[in-house]
């Protein structure tokens, strides 16, 4: 069966054509930029790879892109779109009303429309993806693949805020949990290279967006993330915590509106409010100069990190693992240093050699008499979107 795999995010498609159960790669791609002339589709199969810069207004005409580059006859990689019999979603927020993966019916995209209000950068995109693709694949099932889903396991104490009762019990105000397919996928990779039995393990995925979770026998005990995909650690333009006090400061003492401090605190703090760029890359070059910002940047966003170790150790009275993924901890061994270094009260004791070499793969860069393994372990949300909607049709 041949499920294409759809990540629909406010400017960009990423997109994965996976055969399963074989979970062979057929294609994949990237349109960034939509809604600017100069969008840039990156396009790869077993043969080609394509860069065409074009003018890709909305999400429709990216993905009617995509659609063309699978059936082309030259560079395509099937000649019916009806082989295409599944489409599997990224979906960010699903609240509490899916634990599992679930067919798209109008009820779903209902929801997914409801929780819009607690995932603005995410859900609308998300949702818009979906209603192109049963336009453009009429003949496949269309799944939604929830990050929220993989931490319906968190308990009460720690998914409840302490507010009144009656927010939780009728509003639904608690922790949900975000990154549920990446954190669920790395640490499943995790168990089975550790071949635990029992493990504590802690994922930490850093990419624009970062979290981590506190994983126990496989099962998510708590989260950095909360009611929506903003606090925790510090990311690429979000601020992660802060003390909200701040923001009646801010609206009461120096005029910002509500609006605005939504703004502030999601797309211009974070490294961004920090360093003046949400690039990690730029950041660590600017570091390696000498720049005072960005090296203080650095430190905070690794401080922020070590401290949920701790948090997460003590949660859990133990460590097994800990577990670097997504763009940054896959590719940065200047944060993956900054978190581990002296560290070995926890038993964290980093190889700086491992940690400096480049890899694709799931690496250890743990000394040997590390008594907690440092895995690097490349995260594939699109493959475990396929395998979940996989399942979920057989
Ligand atoms: P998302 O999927 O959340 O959009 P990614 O997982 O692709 O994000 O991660 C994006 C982040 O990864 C950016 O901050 C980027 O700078 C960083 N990144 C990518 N490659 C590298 C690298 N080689 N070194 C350091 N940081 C990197």
């Amino acid at each position: 069966m041949n499920i294409l795999v759809i990540n629909s995010g406010s400017s960009s498609i990423k997109f994965q054509l996976i055969q399963m159960p074989s979970e062979a790669l057929l294609c994949s791609g990237l349109i960034e930029r939509i809604g600017e002339k100069d969008a840039i589709l990156n396009y790869k199969t077993n043969t080609v790879k394509l860069q065409q810069t074009d003018n890709i207004p909305t999400h429709k005409q990216g993905l009617n892109k995509i659609v063309d580059l699978l059936l082309d006859s030259k560079n395509g990689v099937i000649e019916n779109i009806k082989e295409i019999e599944a489409v599997g979603h990224r979906v960010v927020h699903g609240g509490n009303s899916f634990s599992n993966t679930a067919l798209v019916t109008p009820e779903v995209k209902q929801k997914i429309q409801e929780f819009a209000v607690l995932a603005p950068l995410h859900n609308p995109s998300n949702l818009e993806g979906i209603l192109v693709a049963e336009e453009d694949f009429p003949f496949a099932k269309q799944i939604a693949v929830f990050d929220t889903a993989f931490h319906q396991t968190i308990p009460e104490k720690a998914k409840k805020y302490a507010i009144p009762n009656y927010l939780y019990d009728e509003h639904n105000i608690q922790v949900y949990g975000f990154h549920g397919t990446s954190h669920k996928y790395v640490s499943e990779k995790a168990i089975d290279y550790l071949q635990l039995e029992k493990s504590k393990i802690i994922s930490i995925h850093l990419g624009n967006g970062c979290s981590m979770t506190a994983v126990v026998n496989g099962i998510s005990i708590d989260h950095s993330m909360g009611f929506a995909p903003s606090n925790g650690l510090i990311m690429g333009s979000r601020s992660g915590d802060i003390d909200h006090s701040i923001i009646f400061y801010l609206t009461n003492n120096l005029g910002y509106s509500l609006e605005e401090v939504n703004n502030l605190l999601t797309k211009e703090s974070g490294m961004q409010g920090l360093t003046g760029s949400n690039d990690l890359r730029d950041i660590e070059k600017e570091a390696e100069k000498g720049n005072s910002e960005c090296i203080l940047a650095l430190e905070m966003n690794a401080y922020r990190i070590r401290k949920f170790i701790g948090t997460y150790a003590a949660a859990m009275n133990g460590l097994d693992a800990i577990i670097f993924t997504a763009g940054i901890g896959e590719n940065s061994s200047m944060i993956r240093k900054l978190v581990c270094t002296d560290m070995d009260f926890f038993g964290i004791d980093l190889d700086e050699t491992k940690n400096d070499q480049k890899s694709q793969e799931l690496r250890e860069i743990n000394t040997i008499s590390s008594e907690v393994k440092i895995l690097v372990i490349p995260t594939n949300e699109e493959l475990e979107i396929a395998k979940q909607a996989f399942q979920l049709l057989n």
